[in-house]
């Protein structure tokens, strides 16, 4: 029996062969879910998935205002909605 934190299914588990031929588990973390996008919930590309398979790593994002958080599609449409409201 694993010792009580390791009890949850907050961790991964894999089972990995030893240089001696034992089977024994391993506790990894899980990987984070795929950005999406806030309006829309489409998947978004441009980032790195190193970034998502760790936390606090640098790597590539989109450099676009709401980059990261709010896909192209949906930034052009509410820039187009917020300048036409003001405009009004
Ligand atoms: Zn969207």
């Amino acid at each position: 029996m694993p010792r009580p934190a390791l009890r949850s299914r907050k961790l991964r588990r894999i089972k990995t062969r030893t240089p001696g031929g034992r089977l024994v588990t391993h506790y990894e973390k899980r990987f984070a879910s795929k950005p999406k996008c806030a309006i829309c919930g489409r998947p978004l590309s441009g980032i790195d998935m190193a970034r998502v398979k760790t936390e606090h790593i640098r790597g590539l994002t989109v450099s676009r205002p709401y980059g990261g958080y709010v896909c192209h599609r949906c930034l052009a449409l509410g820039l187009r909605l917020a300048i036409r409201m003001s405009s009004a």
